[in-house]
């Protein structure tokens, strides 16, 4: 998902990945680490006040790396501080650092003569070999490297007492695959995911999937709220609970967009598709800012909206789809919700309830998280030039004669006349 940063790999787009190693260094080498990690976290301080003199990455290195060139840190490991203070302008002291380091300049991984790994890694100017577990990490790490991925860089750090090296490995991106059809994915706050599934050799396919996130995520909440009651009042077992309960929630919203993302990719390889999802990002900037407006209920919606995980869901399924070579299309989303993914006409009030989309040109009802999946896969693939099909109509609730005779033949005969965000374009003529 990362584009390379400088260095002259750049033409090439690549896809990384992060494999955690677990270091068992001995007494010696663990106080090697701990002095390295002191020196950079002072490094990084002293140079804090130079930040603001500095326009650019570039500037910052040129002012601050001669002067600080003696201080007996390894200079890529140096340049990797730098960076970093310069990222964090406004941080105000730094306690604790990573230390970072570059495949093969300042570390790399090999074996003893018996056969066990090493990361040989140089965080001052001596360089040092840290034997590496060999546990479920090692052996995720040395399948990746059959698979052709190759080990970029690493960060090692302190994480409960035990030292820990992040191994970033990549590959390059391989060429998208030609596509067939389209998978339209509408993420929504009740629905995680409503897709459908729009191609002409497969029968239609929609499912709505995650119904279970936003009521889970609220269960929490409640039971949260029962436990900081009762810890107020000074119950020791309620504040041991509410310890244990502080990552269950993430996990359990990180697993199931993960699974969710899974499902989808999973189709898009069978079917030979692509992904079309919804830009909505700035979207949500101003929802959230319409919540704050309101006096009863803005608290509960912009609650609901915070915890919404459409960032996590959305970058699952472009880093899963990217993995097995599936295009993922952004499309504007306006209308896609209020637009009829039968005869293309838009009306504000189709949307009769949260959940009915009910036209009001000609009576097609739908769910409306259904009825934006629709439209979604529809532009994607108008935008990819594909050949446009709709399979729904042959599911249609209303009689044919109806339908036909509320068909809005000037829109779909001439789809120049209507702005790209609506249908109209997309509309398959019988
Ligand atoms: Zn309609």
């Amino acid at each position: 998902m990362k584009q390379t940063k400088g260095g002259k790999s750049t033409s090439r787009r690549m896809i990384e990945k992060t494999i955690p190693l677990v270091l068992n260094p001995g007494k010696e080498k663990k106080k090697y680490l701990n002095t390295a990690q002191a020196k950079i976290v002072s490094f990084a301080n002293q140079l804090l006040p130079f930040t603001n003199q500095a326009k650019s990455l570039n500037q910052f290195h040129h002012l601050v790396y001669r002067k600080h060139k003696y201080l007996g840190i390894q200079s890529q490991v140096q340049e990797a501080v730098q960076r970093r203070v310069y990222v964090a302008k406004k941080a105000k002291l730094f306690r604790n650092l990573p230390l970072e380091f570059n495949f093969p300049r300042s570390g790399n991984l090999k074996f003893t003569s018996q056969g066990h790994p090493i990361l040989s890694l140089s965080p001052l100017k001596k360089r040092t070999a840290f034997p590496v577990k060999m546990n479920g990490g090692w052996y995720r790490l040395r399948d990746h490297a059959k698979g052709g991925w190759e080990v970029h860089s690493c960060i090692v750090f302190k994480n409960n007492r035990q030292w820990v090296a992040h191994l970033v490995v990549r590959r390059p991106l391989p060429p998208v695959q030609e596509v067939e059809g389209t998978i339209g994915v509408d993420i929504g706050r009740k629905v995680a995911a409503a897709y459908t599934l729009n191609h002409p050799c497969f029968p239609l396919v929609e499912q709505y999937l995650g119904k279970d996130l936003a009521w889970k995520q609220h269960q929490f909440l409640k039971r949260r709220a029962l436990l900081q009651r009762h810890a107020s009042h000074g119950s020791v077992s309620a504040r041991r609970a509410l310890k244990r309960l502080r990552y269950r929630e993430k996990n359990y919203v990180q697993t199931r967009c993960a699974q969710i993302a899974h499902e989808i990719v999973d189709l898009a390889v069978l079917t030979r598709s692509a992904i079309v999802v919804e830009d909505v990002t700035h979207l949500r900037k101003k929802w959230t800012k319409q919540a704050t407006k309101g006096k009863h209920g803005a608290k509960r919606t912009r609650r609901q909206l915070n915890k919404w995980p459409y960032r996590v869901l959305l970058y699952k399924l472009i880093r899963l789809a990217q993995l097995h070579n599936i295009p993922v299309i952004p499309v504007h989303p306006h209308f896609t919700s209020q637009t009829c993914s039968c005869c293309g006409k838009r009306s504000k009030h189709s949307r009769t309830t949260r959940n009915l989309y009910r036209c009001h040109f000609c009576g097609f009802e739908v769910h409306a998280d259904r009825n934006a999946s629709r439209n979604i896969s529809l532009l994607g693939k108008y935008q990819q030039g594909l050949k446009l099909f709709s399979p729904w109509h042959s599911y249609l609730p209303v009689p044919y004669e109806r339908l036909t005779s509320c068909y809005p033949v000037s829109v779909v005969e001439v789809p120049s006349t209507t702005s790209n965000g609506t249908m109209s374009g997309s509309i398959p003529v019988d």
